[in-house]
């Protein structure tokens, strides 16, 4: 999966089962929706691939590029 960090951040917007990681409550979680990203997500492998295959169908559907 190629995507920019960019990409990252509107899919996981768009995406209702995205769950930040564990990390990311060190920093206040009340107001890090600027964080909100797939590479924050705990659905997020490490080969940089969403578990719930998610992330193709939210692309499609919301025409992100
Ligand atoms: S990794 Fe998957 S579940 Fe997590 S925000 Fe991205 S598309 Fe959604």
């Amino acid at each position: 999966m190629r995507a920019s960090f960019e990409t990252y951040r509107k899919v996981a917007k768009a995406c209702s089962a995205y769950e930040p990681m564990s990390e990311t409550k060190i920093s206040n979680s009340c107001c890090d929706t600027k964080d909100i990203s797939c590479t924050n997500c705990k659905h997020f492998d490490e080969d940089k691939y969403c578990v719930l295959d998610l992330y193709d169908k939210i692309v499609e559907n919301h025409g992100i590029q």
